[in-house]
């Protein structure tokens, strides 16, 4: 729908909408400070000639801080200024668009890459949380029959510093009081935008240090309230398993058998479903954490009690959490939400077997901005019945 490209500002040319690779498929986004370690921001800093104490200084204005404006940084001198949020803080994402329901407390941004991919970021404030749901590549190569983003193929992985610009994003708007409620922090992050975070490893782990590395090293969100969540690549899970990371695992199971599995995610056609839930649990031993197993329940595909209870079988006595999502509706798909009736059996069907099992609080349907919905301007999504933008 060309609704997508109508919501652009005036000044975006069609050339902008084009792919992402009219640079050349070896364009690379360019360097930023959330891309570098410590060390490395401080040899960038001396690379352009600057005392490798400025890189601190830098450090502590945006992950601290949580400015890129030069004119802020009122303890740099004005040349250094310009030359160091120049080189090492350039504008990796533009918002397009943003879209707001709940009240202004869930807020779907849309946001342009250097290149002219896009990719979308959400943010839902909580009475208790504010979690920044956030995009790890621009499309998505899994192609989930019942998913948006899959719909559109992959348009390339993010870098790191492109992923932690959209929770930084997040952040300087929960503190400058821009999401009603008053100020505040993001608590959580959740890499369930669009992408697959475990086929674009090395910038997402990257992105996950950023991100929780205490200030002003990084954005000091708890590990423990980051969520990466997979289709299953068992060989990225087991790598993960071994990062000495805390950060909960989600998987995106949503069968548990692997002839439907193999339809509702293709991909993972070459793994079975016990080999990723062994995955999963020796993740949830090496970690002690909980793994969350996400089922999107859509009606008559997935939603027999038979498979409730095959569920309850495979998870029982494990350590992991069931969370069941109402399919969100995504353009051209045949399938639907299960009936409640059929979802509230599921549900009891677990829970009676003692499996950790709740449902998923869709927010953000209304600006397509829920599990499964975001496309940005590569598909038929934007909003049509936005509230706002
Ligand atoms: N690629 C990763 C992360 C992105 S999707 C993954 O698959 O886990 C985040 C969650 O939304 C996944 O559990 C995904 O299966 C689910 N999802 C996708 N499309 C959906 C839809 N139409 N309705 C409800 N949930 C959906």
């Amino acid at each position: 729908m060309p609704e997508a490209i109508k919501l652009l500002p005036v000044g975006l040319t069609e050339s902008a909408l084009a792919p992402a690779d009219r640079r050349g498929p070896r364009a690379r986004p360019p360097r930023h400070l959330a891309d570098l370690d410590p060390a490395e921001r401080r040899a960038a800093v001396i690379e352009l000639g600057q005392p490798a104490y400025r890189a601190d200084q830098l450090s502590r204005h945006y992950f601290g801080r949580l400015t890129d404006d030069a004119s802020e940084m009122t303890d740099l001198p004005a040349d250094a200024r310009a030359q160091l949020t120049g080189a090492l803080l350039p504008q990796l994402l533009t918002s397009q668009r943003e879209l707001e329901c709940d009240g202004g407390t869930t807020r779907k941004t849309l946001w342009r890459a250097f290149d002219g991919a896009f990719v979308e970021s959400v943010l839902m404030r909580y009475p208790d949380r504010v979690t920044m749901c956030v995009s790890s590549q621009a499309g998505c190569g899994m192609a989930c029959p019942f998913c948006a983003t899959g719909q559109a193929g992959l348009t390339r992985n993010l870098t790191a510093a492109e992923i932690v610009t959209q929770v930084f994003a997040g952040a300087r708007a929960m503190a400058t009081g821009a999401v009603p409620g008053g100020r505040g922090r993001v608590s959580n992050v959740v890499f369930m935008g669009m992408g697959e975070p475990l086929a674009n490893y090395a910038s997402v782990l990257t992105a996950v240090r950023r991100i929780t590395d205490p200030a002003p090293n990084g954005l000091g969100i708890s590990q423990r309230s980051v969520t990466v969540s997979t289709v299953g690549l068992v060989p990225s899970i087991r790598r993960l398993t071994s990062e000495g990371l805390s950060v909960r695992l989600a998987v995106s199971l949503h069968a548990p058998d692997d002839e439907l599995r193999d339809e509702l995610v293709p991909v993972t056609r070459r793994w079975q479903v016990a080999e990723v839930l062994d995955a999963a649990w020796d993740y949830a031993a090496e970690t002690g954490r909980r793994v969350s197993i996400e089922y999107a329940m859509i009606r008559d595909i997935n939603d027999q009690a038979w498979r409730a209870d095959l569920l309850a079988s495979l998870l029982a006595g494990r350590l992991a959490h069931v969370n069941l999502i109402p399919l969100n509706p995504t353009p051209g798909s045949k399938w639907t939400a299960s009936n409640p009736e059929v979802a509230d059996e599921f549900f009891e069907r677990l829970a009676s077997r003692g499996i950790p099992v709740t449902v998923r609080d869709t927010r953000g349907t209304q600006i397509d901005g829920a599990c499964g919905q975001l496309a940005a301007a590569t598909g038929p999504t934007a909003g049509s019945q936005a509230l706002t933008n």
